[in-house]
């Protein structure tokens, strides 16, 4: 059974930055959290709309814990409400849940402990809340323990405009009409403004204060590259440089059991997930994936959602998205920590063909064009030039200025280069065939290909024929669909992708007109640089995730619900040594200081002990046994070599005080060089005597040796002797 911080340090007029401190660990809001806490505590409908990994839980947990009464939380996923109530218990927050995994006597045992009124945080599925046998039950805790606010989180659940409608969210109008007076929270990352307008309406919200935060994900690095032969190679290359848990998405189960084998055949830790394994075998793979029992996981589309996992480091998509908006969410499964991760895309044209064979598949002509429109910008996206986050941005129609600093196009921009000759030969090979050729056909014709094909129509006769031999297929490609991309050739969309002429094509061919295009480098990313870590801090790093590990496998929950990457990071550059230090770290609350401190400590100062860094005792995690900021100071120039009358007169104090600093540094643990202040044949005959006459005052032990023997240097022998004896 967890225990629970049911006291918090504010009574009256609660701190928030307080209260955020000691539930959850955090030093600061995040850019919006505070107003709409702010607003919550005021009991107002709430509409929050916040991209993934942007902070939106908190918006209600914090009210939750600081208003009387229960918050009710609707979560359309088992997996996503398991984990965020492991995460609040952790967290020594009073929370549970109700789904069809638990068994009748679970339930209402669980239901016996929130009617005690201990409980803050409620989750449940929108089926459970709305049936018949729950209401009355609603009913009870509203005239018994009070309900603070309804929070529907992914609410984007109850709108058929959205990617993931759900029937049972439409019915949640109804607590709005049964509990009038109780406030209601609707969050969701959804991106397009049809769907936020439709989740007001649907869910019946009163004057919600809307807040939107904007949909950049500044943490992201994103790239796209070509998808050449080398395409596995480079994927390889990526997952080894780039460390942490990762998501590459397959657009085919086909393709993702190939690139799992390829990779297992590799030697990355990998499982794969895809609709055709058994729903066993996926829930299996995705356990083992959130708790880190395997590093990567390939996966179709099929994958992911309603995954809560944060440190996702890496996401790539070895094939291309079908639209901008599935990019975007899919590739934003990544960082959700706010820690740097990095999105990659493979692009190749040969995918375009898929999906456009795919939406052709479609039987709604309506719904073809939407998707084709849709698939267009994507492509647009991938050849762009431009700022990725730009284009992403601009497609939820927000506007993003300029160079972002974090993306391929903003680091190493492609130069421009002039190929109007390349277009001119291009096009006139188009009209000399007619225009009833697609790419291919064009490109081997430049190319002085003689395949049965050609001569059949005798194209090797055209003076067009051979005269592209200096570039290669590849160079070809990318031009035709500059070309195209451009709008100075147009395609046919009937599914043979006939290549035609319009009339900006015969500009160029009448050299009316230039055509220029980005010209990808050869470009070796070297990730996270300017970042490099000391091997020692990494080296640390690699114990305390072990220990993480293992603590989180001993619960049987995810490890980074015992603590956040970007918190291990921390302990690993700062290394507390004490519990005071160890609760000042970001993500540490008061609860995770009495759970894990002691543990996390004893590693660090293991590993420093290893390493022969200076070393402090068991004592250490007693407060009182920190150095005072004077004490620090003193010892700083100490260690820069002053004298002790010299850092008395640095420091505008007497030399009896520095000496107690420095006995006082000794007694503490810190690394005062001892025979630069006490001569070593004085420092033993001190010694014998506090042997002799045990831990007394000063006075009568210089009485027993005399006058050679200085007050100082008896205090800073003394100071060596507790801190000896103290073991
Ligand atoms: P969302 O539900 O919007 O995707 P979460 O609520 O899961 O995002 O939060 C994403 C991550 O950010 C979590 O790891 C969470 O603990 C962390 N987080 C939230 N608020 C803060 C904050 N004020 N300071 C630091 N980390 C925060
Ligand atoms: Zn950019």
């Amino acid at each position: 059974m967890p225990t629970y911080a049911t006291h918090p340090p504010m009574s009256q007029n609660p701190n928030l930055e307080q209260a955020l401190k000691y539930y959850f660990g955090y030093d600061s809001f995040r850019l919006g959290q505070r107003q709409i806490i702010e607003q919550a505590l005021q009991n107002r409908d709430l509409m929050i709309v916040m991209p993934t990994g942007g902070g939106k839980s908190l918006c209600f947990q914090l009210p939750a814990l600081l208003k009387k009464g229960l918050t009710v939380v609707v979560s359309p996923l088992i997996a996503l409400m398991q984990d965020q109530v492991e995460s609040l218990q952790d967290n020594g927050i009073a929370a549970t849940f109700l789904n069809s995994s638990l068994n009748a006597y679970k339930v209402r045992s669980r239901e016996e402990y929130i009617l005690s009124g201990k409980v803050k945080l409620l989750y449940v599925a929108p089926e459970r809340l709305l049936s018949e046998r729950f209401l009355p039950f609603l009913d009870l805790v509203h005239h018994q323990v009070g309900i603070s606010a309804f929070a529907i989180d992914e609410a984007h659940c109850v709108s058929e405009w959205g990617h993931d409608f759900r029937p049972e969210y439409r019915q949640l109008k109804l607590l709005r009409k049964r509990y009038r007076d109780i406030p209601v929270l609707a969050l969701t990352a959804t991106a397009t403004e049809r769907v936020r307008t439709d989740i007001i309406q649907q869910l019946g919200l009163n004057q919600p204060s809307v807040h939107l935060a904007s949909f950049n994900r500044h943490n992201l690095y994103y790239e796209v590259r070509s998808k050449t032969k080398y395409a596995y190679a480079e994927l390889l290359e990526l997952i080894r440089e780039t460390e942490g848990s990762g998501i590459i998405y397959c657009l085919t189960r086909k393709k993702v059991d190939e690139i799992t084998l390829k990779l297992q055949h590799d030697k990355i830790s990998v499982l794969p997930y895809h609709a055709g394994l058994t729903d066993e075998e996926r829930s299996k793979n995705q356990t083992r994936f959130i708790r880190d029992d395997v590093r990567v996981m390939v996966a179709t589309i099929a994958f992911g959602m309603g995954i809560n996992k944060p440190d996702v480091r890496f996401v790539i998509h070895f094939d291309i998205s079908r639209n901008l908006e599935s990019y975007y969410q899919e590739s934003g499964r990544a960082g959700r920590d706010g820690e740097p991760s990095r999105c990659t895309l493979f692009y190749s044209y040969g995918d375009v063909k898929t999906i456009e064979f795919l939406i052709n598949q479609k039987p709604d002509p309506q719904e073809q064009l939407i998707s084709k429109h849709q698939l267009r910008q994507m492509i647009d996206y991938t050849e762009g030039t431009d700022c990725r986050r730009t284009i992403q941005l601009g497609y939820f129609g927000e506007r993003f200025a300029g160079n972002c600093g974090n993306c391929d196009n903003c680091r190493y921009p492609k130069p421009v280069q002039d190929w109007t000759i390349e277009a001119m030969k291009f096009l006139s090979c188009v009209a000399r065939c007619k225009e009833r050729f697609g790419m291919g056909h064009i490109i081997d014709v430049l190319r002085g290909a003689k395949s049965q094909k050609i001569t059949q129509y005798e194209h090797d006769k055209l003076s067009t024929h051979g005269i592209g031999k200096d570039k290669t297929p590849d160079e070809w490609r990318m031009l035709g669909r500059s070309l195209l991309h451009q709008g100075l050739l147009e395609q046919t969309a009937d599914g043979y992708a006939v290549l035609k002429l319009n009339a900006l094509s015969w500009e160029v061919m009448r050299r009316q007109r230039t055509v220029s295009i980005a010209v990808p480098v050869a470009q070796k990313i070297t990730w996270e640089e300017g970042d490099e870590k000391a091997a020692e801090v990494e080296m640390l790093l690699q114990r305390l995730r072990a220990l993480r590990k293992q603590i989180a496998d001993a619960q049987s929950v995810p490890p980074y619900v015992i603590f956040a990457d970007s918190t291990l990071k921390l302990m690993a550059q700062v290394q507390p040594q004490t519990l005071s230090q160890f609760s000042k770290l970001s993500g540490v609350g008061s609860h995770k200081v009495s759970n894990y401190g002691e543990k996390f400590l004893a590693e660090i100062r293991a590993y420093r002990q290893e390493q022969g860094l200076p070393e402090q005792q068991d004592n250490s995690t007693r407060f009182q046994d920190l150095p005072s900021e004077t004490e620090l100071l003193t010892l700083q120039l100490h260690q820069q070599g002053f004298s002790v009358a010299e850092i008395a007169v640095k420091r505008n104090l007497r030399s009896t005080t520095i000496i107690r600093h420095l006995s006082d540094l000794i007694e503490k643990n810190q690394s005062v060089d001892f025979n630069l202040l006490v001569p070593v044949e004085k420092q033993q005959k001190i010694l014998q005597v506090l042997e002799i006459l045990g831990d007394i005052s000063l006075t009568p032990i210089k009485e027993y040796l005399g006058d050679r023997y200085s007050f100082d240097e008896i205090r800073l022998v003394r100071g060596k002797w507790r801190r000896e004896n103290k073991k």
